[in-house]
């Protein structure tokens, strides 16, 4: 069966929260474009990376001085897209020439050759980097909500320690000596 791809283009809106009681939260991102919306339900840690990654990113890349109108790789879907699953997959990548990120979300429904495809099997968005740092915050606001925080980065801190991105990831002791 074809690997179908939709893509919402370039997103107007889009939120990272985390829904439930404490111990039993889930984790979503939701994007909305002229093309559609989706909502990705993740793992904490999922999240996570993904605030982190941005984080880490826009702190040591300066942004492009004149960036190009950024175009979706994939036409608008025939009819507004409306996509809801828990991702098996989620992948960021950066687009330097116009200074755009690309969120990929893979659909586990479809990973199964013998199932009817009833939805998407990956659905990706664009957003540039003003949008990328606010998911960034919500992202690391979110899967970190009860956790101590790091005083360098604002980020919170595991028990098994702490990736800094201040510190480019290489001091990871601070979480004993705090
Ligand atoms: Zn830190």
């Amino acid at each position: 069966m074809e690997h179908e791809r939709i893509d919402l283009g370039v997103i107007e809106t889009m939120d990272a929260t985390d829904v439930g009681e404490p111990g039993k939260r889930t984790f979503k991102i939701t994007a909305e474009s002229s093309r559609g919306r989706a909502v990705i339900w993740m793992e904490k840690e999922q999240l996570f990376q993904i605030g982190l990654a941005i984080r880490q990113f826009t702190a040591t890349e300066v942004a492009t001085d004149d960036p190009k109108d950024f175009e979706p790789e994939l036409a608008a879907p025939s009819s507004p897209a409306d996509a809801e699953f828990k991702a098996s997959d989620l992948r960021i990548r950066h687009d330097s020439d116009s200074d755009t990120f690309t969120i990929e979300a893979v659909d586990p429904v479809n990973e199964d050759e013998d199932q009817v495809q009833e939805a998407p099997a990956t659905v990706q968005f664009s957003f540039g980097r003003t949008m990328a740092i606010k998911l960034s915050q919500q992202a690391i606001d979110a899967a970190g909500r009860g956790r101590p925080r790091c005083e360098l980065c604002g980020g919170p801190k595991d028990p098994e320690g702490h990736v800094c991105p201040k510190t480019n990831g290489h001091h990871k002791g601070d979480f004993e000596l705090a």
